[in-house]
């Protein structure tokens, strides 16, 4: 009795072993993830955000998080998102998008690419994904729907034949293990 249980649970492992897996992620999850793990290297204490470019044959081109251009410590310019100009984040940080153009290796292969973001892209960031020919956006949060900026990025983005849709993940959240011992 025993014997046969065994038998045949050892035979349904192997047999589930046969087939592939079904709760794999999807690409549009797996490029948004990448996104979000790249937001994870931001080190703005209020928003994090990443992006990912992807090419028509699903090959990523291209990846950024907000952060301050090459060279300008982190520790030096401020991180505040009020008070004077001068001493808020906003004149210095580069958005995510920004970062993931810039960061491209060929900038041809941007035409006709979409970009995975956390966060729907402001006005600077939509003139940008233009320009280089993305035609398609793809983010999690609209949480700045109302504000001016992303109103004109919307627009932007009409006119100029820029698709943009929010994603619908099957899940909320992806864990990743670093330590395979524990
Ligand atoms: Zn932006």
């Amino acid at each position: 009795m025993t014997f046969h249980f065994h038998n045949t649970l050892l035979l349904y492992i192997l047999y589930r072993m046969d087939k592939k897996r079904t709760d794999y992620i999807s690409w549009e999850e797996y490029f948004m993830s990448i996104a979000q793990l790249s937001a994870l290297r931001s080190k703005d204490p209020n928003t994090q955000v990443g992006a990912c470019i992807v090419n028509s044959e699903r090959r990523i081109i291209g990846i950024g998080y907000n952060g301050f251009p090459i060279g300008c410590s982190d520790d030096d310019l401020p991180w505040g998102r009020e008070g004077d100009f001068l001493d808020t984040k906003y004149p210095y940080v580069c958005h995510a998008e920004m970062n993931a153009i810039t960061n491209s290796a060929n900038k041809q292969d941007l035409g006709g690419a979409t970009i995975y973001v956390s966060l729907f892209p402001c006005n600077e960031c939509a003139k940008l994904i233009v320009q280089v020919g993305i035609k398609k956006v793809v983010y999690l949060s609209d949480q700045y729907h109302d504000l001016p900026v992303f109103q004109a990025a919307r627009r932007i983005f009409e006119m100029a034949g820029v698709s943009s849709s929010q994603l619908s993940p099957s899940r909320n959240k992806i864990e990743l293990r670093l330590n395979l011992e524990s």
